[in-house]
C-alpha cells in the first residue's frame, strides 16, 4: 500500500489513479494552489518521523510567508512509518504551534465533516476548501491547519 499523493488515503501501490479522491499519482511533490490553502504531502521525501516534524515547520512558515490562510497536510494514517506515527507526531507539534500563536487552529481529517461546526465554520470562512469537500470529508491521513 501506498499514500494517494493528493488525499493521504492508502491504496494499492499499483494503483494509478486514486479510488477516494480520484488524484493521479505522479510520484512528484504536490503542492497544488487552490486560491488561499495550499496542500502538503509531508510524506514524501522524509527520512522518520522527526524528519517529517522539521519539514511540518518549514512547511507552515513557507505556507505563511506565501500568504496561504489553509495548509493541508498529508500525512498518512498513521499505522505504519519507521519511528512511530507521523500522523501522532504532526498533531503534537500542532499543539505546540497552537500554545505559542503561531497557527489559528487544526482540524484533523478523521473529524472534518458536515456534523461539524468547527468544520463548517473553517470551510465558510476559507470558500476554497469546498472543492475538494468530498475527498477531505473524514480522512484520516490528512490535517487541515489554518494559519
Ligand atoms: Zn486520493
Amino acid at each position: 500500500m501506498k499514500d494517494c499523493e493528493i488525499c493521504g488515503n492508502e491504496i494499492p501501490d499499483s494503483m494509478m489513479t486514486c479510488r477516494f479522491c480520484g488524484g493521479r499519482q505522479e510520484s512528484v511533490p504536490v503542492r497544488r494552489a487552490r486560491g488561499r490553502v495550499r496542500t502538503v504531502n509531508l510524506k514524501l521525501g522524509i527520512r522518520g518521523v522527526d524528519d517529517g516534524i522539521v519539514r511540518l515547520q518549514c512547511e507552515l512558515e513557507r505556507a505563511r510567508s506565501s500568504g496561504a490562510a489553509v495548509l493541508k497536510v498529508i500525512h498518512g494514517w498513521g499505522s505504519s512509518g519507521k519511528g512511530g506515527s507521523l500522523k501522532e507526531a504532526c498533531h503534537a507539534q500542532l499543539r505546540r504551534e497552537m500554545r505559542a500563536l503561531r497557527i489559528a487552529d487544526f482540524i484533523p481529517g478523521e473529524t472534518y465533516s458536515d456534523t461539524s461546526p468547527r468544520a463548517r465554520d473553517l470551510a465558510r470562512r476559507h470558500p476554497d476548501l469546498k472543492c475538494s469537500w468530498h475527498s477531505d470529508t473524514l480522512n484520516y491521513g490528512m490535517t487541515l491547519v489554518e494559519l
